[in-house]
């Protein structure tokens, strides 16, 4: 039962924790780190946590941390936070901006940054915790706090889940995560249904036949056969896929060659498909995998194209009834003004592989982050596209408050639907 009056109570202790998160969110922005390699950020999670009163559990599925705070009998919350930042240089000019740089994996530097906003999602996350260790007599049952590495590749949440999330804690009756978006700070969005597109990346390997570029008439150019592959995927969506299905494919690689004059032996393509439905999925690529193979033969290459799936993302499909119940506390606790429809995301996430491993409804919702003026300014302009920053961007500077208070109050409203005691 939603419960506005424990919801006030929790929230009551916001002000004094505020220097606290800013200076969290801030250290958290300066020192991101890449998939896989939260150490840091794992190991200041999991001290915030214990500090709180949390019993702790980390190095789950690598740098997963996960926290439980039992306060009696009562429902299982569970509200995730991923830690991961970015292969992405700095480039909004803020005071706290990332200077990181950390091996790529192919043994060169790059550049980190917090590009998606995912401190923002562990600093509300660690703020909402604290607040709910602070006013035990407001609510009941059990608050499950996790932190899950590695979202941007889409197997972090996974790796928990192998790594036997399932044993280390009580099965919640409810999963809730959220996300930062480019929409103004201080506004909230839910959706029922399907919210977040599966993603799934494919990499064709093209075969041809390698010649001196003076000698075409020996070759089979790979370089060809790619682009009449590349030209043809543009027909799918356009020309396969119902009008009204949503459906998106991008070649987002293209790789073949090393110099004018030599005609390479085969092409790399890489590509990324979002969908909502399995047999929109499926349908994209049964075509991928004809199209490939079919302009191979048209070629004459001397074998069969390799397709390999990777870096594949779940549905966000939104359970109506946790929806609601999330959806009716934010109506109750912030004003209708800040109560937007963002409306479906062509984004992916793995959130929802942690709600399907135990077997529990969840539901994922959208926060602002644009410094609300801009945004108003942008949109009176018509130039949202151009002058707001979106997620992955090196400008994507999300404004410290209200989106962290907005973020925190989310949250602990939202957990209090379900753990507040009136
Ligand atoms: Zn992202
Ligand atoms: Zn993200």
């Amino acid at each position: 039962m939603a419960s506005p009056a424990a919801a006030r109570t929790l929230l009551s202790g916001q002000e004094s924790i505020r220097d606290w998160q800013e200076s969290l969110y801030k250290d958290l922005h300066r020192n991101p780190e890449l998939s896989h390699h939260e150490q840091r950020t794992a190991g200041i999670v999991a001290e915030q946590l214990a500090g709180f009163g949390f019993e702790v559990h980390s190095g789950v599925g690598g740098t997963g941390v996960v926290g439980v705070l039992a306060n009696g009998e009562g429902p299982g919350v569970l509200v995730r936070a991923d830690m991961d930042a970015l292969p992405v240089a700095e480039a909004t000019g803020l005071d706290y901006a990332s200077t990181a740089v950390a091996p790529d994996g192919q043994g060169a530097q790059t550049p980190v940054m917090h590009a998606c906003g995912h401190d923002v999602h562990i600093s509300t996350l660690l703020g909402a915790a604290r607040l709910f260790a602070q006013q035990r007599q407001a609510w009941a049952g059990t608050l499950v706090a996790l932190f899950q590495p590695a979202e941007e590749l889409g197997d972090g949440a996974k790796g928990m889940v192998r790594d036997g999330l399932a044993r280390l804690i009580p099965r919640p009756d409810v999963a809730l995560a959220q996300h930062v978006l480019a929409h103004p700070a201080g506004t909230v969005s839910t959706y029922s249904g399907p919210f977040l597109s599966m993603a799934d990346s494919i990499r064709i390997t093209l075969h041809g036949r390698g010649s001196h570029g003076s000698m075409p008439h020996l070759s089979v150019d790979p370089a060809v056969l790619a682009a009449m592959v590349v030209v043809r995927l543009q027909a799918v969506v356009s020309r396969e896929v119902s009008p009204g299905e949503f459906a998106v494919l991008t070649v987002g690689k293209i790789a073949v060659g090393a110099k004018s004059n030599i005609i390479d032996d085969h092409a790399v393509l890489e590509l990324n498909i979002r969908t909502y439905s399995k047999a929109t999925r499926d349908q994209l690529l049964a075509a991928i995998e004809r199209i490939a193979k079919a302009e191979s033969a048209a070629s004459g290459s001397p074998r069969d194209p390799q397709i390999e799936l990777y870096n594949s993302y779940p549905l966000t499909d939104n359970d109506p009834e946790a929806t609601a119940r999330v959806a009716a506390a934010f109506a109750e606790h912030f004003p209708a003004t800040a109560i937007q429809d963002y409306g479906r995301q062509t984004a992916s996430e793995d959130f929802s592989d942690i709600p399907a491993a135990l077997g529990v409804p969840y539901t994922y919702w959208a926060i602002g982050g644009a410094d609300p003026e801009a945004y108003r300014a942008a949109q009176a302009a018509g130039r949202i596209a151009t002058d707001i920053p979106s997620n992955h961007s090196p400008k994507f500077a999300p404004a410290i408050q209200p989106t962290l208070a907005t973020g925190t109050a989310a949250i602990v409203v939202a957990a209090a639907a379900w753990l507040g005691k009136d």
